[in-house]
């Protein structure tokens, strides 16, 4: 098929078929190579967006969007002086089911560069049963579509981080093959360094060709729920000060939250290795969720559980309605069972099974939940099962 121009000249469909590829390649290309600034949110802009969907957690979101923002000044960077803005890693330590995952997942969905989420557990020193560290470049790759340019932008949250703390005050007795060792080999990877990455991950594919990745510029954010380490922060309180200064100090000292006062310090006496804290400078804590907050959890949040349960009734032209003392009452459950901001969502799935099943073969077009009935579904519920959940 020939396409007439206005100047008389004619193109065929190949070729300009031909011609829209080239023209995406090259876009596509300079979109790799460059980045806007003044398109990249502000921290407070991040924080914002932050405050949609999670709740609480000033600190990490802070250091979050300051993190992020300039990650992205540093990618902008033009090295016209001497001056080289480096990147400063992040570590997150706060308990299990506190938001840390949320919060890395929130940053990614605002991001214009590559994301990849990996579990530390998995990973062990070359050569021994799991993963090889570089897998976690792996990850980012497959983020970037295999684009080696973004994704030595990127950036990666490694879960998990405290399950690689050395086992122990004496690495030399037996090999420590999941912590310590792994540790080191991250250190490459945090301190930037060229690593050669298997774009298959694993070790299944023996004969497969490696990518270089330099990591220079990839920022890690690592999370961990370090369990325990609050009373190791209570022991440095404690040891730290005595006689008539510390009577002073243990007033202000807030024993509810002694998350606040974490030091890289107490990370050393949990087990990493001082050059892996040297290369994580941002330390921020996540704070445990009381009452108010698991309450805010469950109706609040851009995307709240609460919501989610009123959109998939809303698709059957249902009308779903909680009644006030529900939620209350979930709260309480959660509270009562220890189940945190996890065991939300699997205390509202008891509560709601047996009406999301009947409901769509009804012609009911209004659904409330009231608390005697909510009583009544969890009367049988296996809250050990919940926890695990
Ligand atoms: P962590 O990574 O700290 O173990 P997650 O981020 O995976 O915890 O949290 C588990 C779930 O609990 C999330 O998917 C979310 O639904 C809920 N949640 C936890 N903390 C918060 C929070 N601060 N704000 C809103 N939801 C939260």
């Amino acid at each position: 098929m020939l396409i007439a121009g206005i100047s008389g000249a004619n193109i065929c469909d190949e070729c300009a078929e031909q011609a829209n590829n080239i023209i995406k390649e090259n876009l596509r290309f300079k979109a790799s190579q460059e980045l806007d600034l003044t398109e990249i949110p502000k921290p407070i802009e991040i924080r914002a967006f932050l405050d949609q969907y999670v709740i609480g957690q000033e600190n990490a979101k802070k250091t979050l969007s300051v993190a992020v923002y300039n990650h992205y000044k540093r990618l902008t960077q033009k090295v016209e002086d001497d001056v080289e803005i480096e990147k400063s890693n992040i570590i997150m330590v706060g308990a299990t089911g506190t938001g840390k995952t949320l919060l890395a997942k929130t940053v990614a969905k605002l991001l214009k560069v590559p994301f990849a989420i990996v579990d530390a557990t998995v990973l062990t020193e070359a050569g021994y049963v799991g993963e090889d560290i570089e897998s976690i470049l792996t990850r980012l790759l497959q983020a970037a579509d295999y684009d080696v340019e973004k994704a030595q932008k990127g950036i990666v949250f490694i879960d998990e981080i405290d399950k690689i703390a050395r086992k122990g005050d004496n690495p030399s007795i037996t090999r420590d093959v999941s912590g310590e060792g792994v540790q080191q080999g991250l250190l490459k990877l945090l301190e930037g360094s060229i690593v050669n990455v298997p774009p298959q991950g694993g070790r299944k594919h023996p004969d497969q060709k490696m990518i270089a990745v330099d990591t220079k510029n990839i920022l890690f954010i690592c999370g961990g729920a370090f369990d325990g380490i609050e009373q190791r922060i209570a022991h440095r309180l404690n040891t730290k000060v005595m006689g008539y200064a510390a009577s002073k100090l243990k007033n202000a000292v807030d024993m509810n939250n002694l998350m606040q006062y974490i030091t890289p310090k107490d990370l050393k006496s949990f087990g990493l290795i001082p050059e892996i804290i040297g290369r994580l400078p941002l330390l921020c804590y996540l704070e445990q969720l009381d009452r108010t907050a698991l309450r805010n959890i469950l109706t609040e949040p851009k995307n709240s559980i609460i919501k989610q349960y009123i959109k998939i009734f809303k698709m059957d032209n249902v009308v779903l309605k909680f009644n006030d003392d529900v939620l209350e009452y979930i709260v309480d459950t959660a509270l009562e069972f220890k189940l945190g901001a996890r065991g939300l969502r699997s205390i509202v799935e008891n509560i709601m099974l047996d009406i999301m099943y009947e409901t769509p073969s009804t012609d009911k077009k209004k659904v409330t939940i009231t608390l005697e009935y909510a009583k009544e579904r969890l009367k049988n519920a296996n809250f050990d099962r919940l926890r695990e959940a």
